[in-house]
């Protein structure tokens, strides 16, 4: 697992399969927050990186409840035993109880009863964001001392440029890239994101990516005519 200071209080653990996947832990002054928990495999570094920060893992807060988001979170509390959180409209789908909106079957990303929903308050050093649009209940969580924002799938990146999140993915494209807009009003020095590398100032170019969305949108509507 690779793992990246992106700023005095985060680190950034990535494993590549195919793609990047990845998570943060976040450092206040009284503990850790994990943020997302990617595949099964991670929860041995990510347990180790704990360890190595020497502070408790207090908590674990999600971005959704895709599994490639969920995937440590039962290896990692057998040995700290957090609370987890998610956004409230999240919990459905991640337990099963409902697919997701655009796909034909529910699928459990995770044991029912040990998600529970999110106050939305600021919480180790997060500033919680609603930002629908790949997930009906995705989160972005802002570390304002660091001017970071951890987006989740709520952007790909390619080459310092801001992507759409995959399309396959995501249960309402034009929602998630309205949502985008997060970083038009929060203007962070970096956005982090998932699957993918960071992007900086990344507001300087959020009216260019809604634009490219709109044209692309435009377009293809043409050749349905
Ligand atoms: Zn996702
Ligand atoms: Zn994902």
């Amino acid at each position: 697992m690779k793992i990246t200071q992106i700023s005095e209080h985060i680190w950034k653990c990535t494993i590549w399969i195919i793609i990047p996947i990845s998570v943060w832990v976040v450092k206040s002054e009284r503990g850790l927050t994990l943020v997302d928990a990617g595949i099964p495999w991670m929860a041995g570094g990510l347990l180790k990186q704990i360890k190595a920060l020497n502070l408790p893992l207090e908590r674990i807060v999600l971005t959704h409840g895709h599994s490639d988001h969920t995937g440590s979170i039962k290896k990692i509390r057998e040995t700290y035993r957090v609370p987890v959180y998610a956004h409230e409209a999240e919990i459905v789908y991640m337990e099963g109880q409902l697919p997701y909106p655009g796909r034909k079957k529910a699928q459990k990303s995770v044991e029912p009863g040990i998600v529970e929903p999110l106050d939305m308050q600021s919480i180790g050093g997060l500033v919680p964001y609603l930002t629908p649009g790949h997930s009906p209940g995705h989160i972005a969580y802002y570390h304002e001392q660091d001017q970071v924002l951890l987006a989740g799938d709520l952007f790909t990146t390619k080459r310092g440029q801001l992507k759409q999140p995959m399309a396959s993915f995501t249960a309402d494209m034009e929602q998630a890239v309205e949502s985008g807009a997060i970083v038009a009003q929060l203007k962070p020095k970096l956005v982090s994101i998932c699957h993918g590398g960071e992007v900086q100032l990344p507001h300087q170019q959020y009216e260019a990516y809604r634009r490219r969305w709109t044209e692309s949108r435009a377009g293809q509507a043409k050749i349905r005519r």
